[in-house]
């Protein structure tokens, strides 16, 4: 079977990850973390998910001209992606992660390039579906949605936008701020799996396999990918919606976001 082609408009970070016994509060400074960096950025992270997926991927975006830039996208080089990037005069896009020992986190993100994607960037015609995500502006994500064949939005972080998506996946709080606007809508419940609503009616819903969940970071993003790779390549949409809980789970039961993504064959065998 020929792959499916996937163009995601989206952002890349880099992810400043440390890690303490506690978080700080304002104005404190604790000392003793480890430090990390990782390529990340919910883009970048969907692209590379729907290439281990077995999808023939491209991925459009902006970084800057500085040193972070090629770090932020050297998952999507090593998961095979092409690359439509941009250099542009403004910082390639950071998220300081802070963590304690509980897991807990604070984030903080930088946009910087991310922010000057631009509508006339984007150059997606020819792709079976469009996968966007809102850490972009606007006039991106709507010129990725005029062109798209089957357009699927994952509509985090939350803002209201404009665009009737073919699919659109959020949790219940994205939801809530975006609203109807799918088609097709999944919504995630954690660890309670996910349901798909066709015209506000339920057509299927699934559980999530029970995982010893260390890090849900990157969970939305192989459920987003593993559902949109999944419809595309025919499956019938409870299967379909089984598989992407199968994803996010394995995602979730596995420290950092881009190094969590599964590949298809360890979501086949744990579905
Ligand atoms: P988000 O992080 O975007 O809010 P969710 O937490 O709903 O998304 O997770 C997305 C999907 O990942 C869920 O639908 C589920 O399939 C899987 N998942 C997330 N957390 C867990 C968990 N603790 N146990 C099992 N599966 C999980």
């Amino acid at each position: 079977m020929t792959p499916p082609t996937i163009a995601v408009v989206g952002s890349a970070n880099l992810d400043l990850v440390v890690q303490s016994e506690r978080l700080p509060r304002p104005g404190e400074t604790i000392s003793g973390a480890t430090f990390a960096r990782y390529p990340g950025g919910k883009g970048a992270n969907q692209a590379v998910a729907c290439a281990r997926l077995g999808a023939d991927v491209t991925f459009t975006g902006a970084v800057g001209r500085d040193s972070f830039a090629e770090e932020a996208l050297s998952g999507l080089r090593e998961a095979g992606v092409s690359l439509r990037v941009r250099e542009c005069d403004a910082a390639t896009g950071v998220a300081m992660i802070e963590v304690d020992a509980e897991g807990e986190t604070t984030i903080v993100v930088a946009p910087g390039a991310n922010a000057r994607l631009a509508a006339a960037e984007v150059d997606v015609a020819d792709a079976d579906a469009v996968l966007c995500q809102l850490e972009i502006p606007d006039d991106a994500v709507l010129e990725a949605a005029r062109q798209a064949r089957f357009f699927c939005l994952n509509a985090a972080p939350a803002r209201p936008v404009d665009v009737q998506p073919d699919l659109l996946v959020v949790n219940r709080l994205e939801h809530a701020v975006v609203g109807d606007i799918g088609t097709l809508t999944a919504i995630t419940l954690g660890a309670d799996g996910a349901i798909l609503l066709e015209s506000g009616k339920e057509v299927a819903r699934a559980s999530a396999p029970s995982v010893d969940a260390v890090d849900g970071t990157a969970a939305g993003d192989a459920f987003t990918a593993c559902l949109v790779v999944s419809l595309l390549e025919g499956r019938p949409r409870d299967e379909a919606l089984r598989r992407a809980c199968v994803a996010g789970a394995i995602a979730a039961s596995r420290p950092g976001a881009q190094p969590s993504l599964p590949h298809a064959r360890e979501v086949d065998a744990t579905g």
